[in-house]
């Protein structure tokens, strides 16, 4: 314990680098959450203002999720408590432009508006008129996270790519280049986060993964 103290005030000065760069991506992380909440929340105050979905507001809680998932929102219902919760996915937050986004806060608080008013929600006529007024996608959006993500190795180009089959660029990343500044990339398993640079560390990363691949 006293150790761990330690490395942040006296520690070497590369130890003290990895403790201060491993702060700054928690605070990042919480404040890109706190961010997705807020501006979620405003759009809800925004929205519900300007038309008569009666939404309790004191009975909605939202939460963030980073787990790769299919959806880019989701509504939990706790029958007990009759508390909405909009779940949010950061990944899906940080693809879309924000028009989109909204769209999926909007199709999410129909669901609350449903499970508020009648404990039950679905896609039904009764969703898709409201959805219809809130000028939100009447399916949920599904959201898939890329398999592989190419990333450029170049310190100042921030080049990336996504891909959900082991294209050539995948498989034999050495063969190609960055599509930006022409430098050589690597590839990462979002699922794992290995990554290769070579055709052999693409064989080996998916041997090393067997079943989990
Ligand atoms: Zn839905
Ligand atoms: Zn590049």
């Amino acid at each position: 314990m006293d150790r761990l103290i330690g490395i942040g005030v006296t520690g070497t000065p590369s130890r003290a680098g990895d403790v201060s760069s491993i702060v700054t991506t928690a605070d990042d992380e919480l404040t890109v959450d706190d961010e997705i909440v807020a501006r979620a929340r405003i759009h809800t105050r925004d929205v519900l203002d300007g038309c008569d979905l009666e939404i309790d507001r004191d009975a909605l809680e939202w939460t963030v999720t980073t787990r790769p998932r299919r959806r880019a929102g989701a509504c939990r219902w706790d029958a007990d408590r009759e508390v909405a919760t909009i779940v949010l996915t950061r990944q899906a937050y940080e693809r879309y432009e924000w028009e989109a986004f909204a769209g999926v806060v909007r199709h999410e608080l129909v669901h609350v508006w449903e499970f508020q008013r009648f404990g039950e929600s679905s896609h039904g006529p009764r969703f898709r008129e409201q959805a219809t007024r809130l000028e939100a996608p009447r399916h949920c959006e599904t959201f898939a996270e890329p398999r592989y993500v190419l990333r450029c190795l170049a310190a100042d180009c921030d080049w990336e790519a996504h891909r959900h089959r082991a294209s050539k660029p995948v498989k034999a990343p050495g063969t190609y280049r960055c599509g930006t500044c022409g430098n050589t990339y690597e590839v990462e398993h979002v699922d794992s986060g290995r990554t290769w640079t070579t055709a052999s560390g693409f064989g080996g990363a998916k041997a090393a993964l067997g079943d989990r691949w």
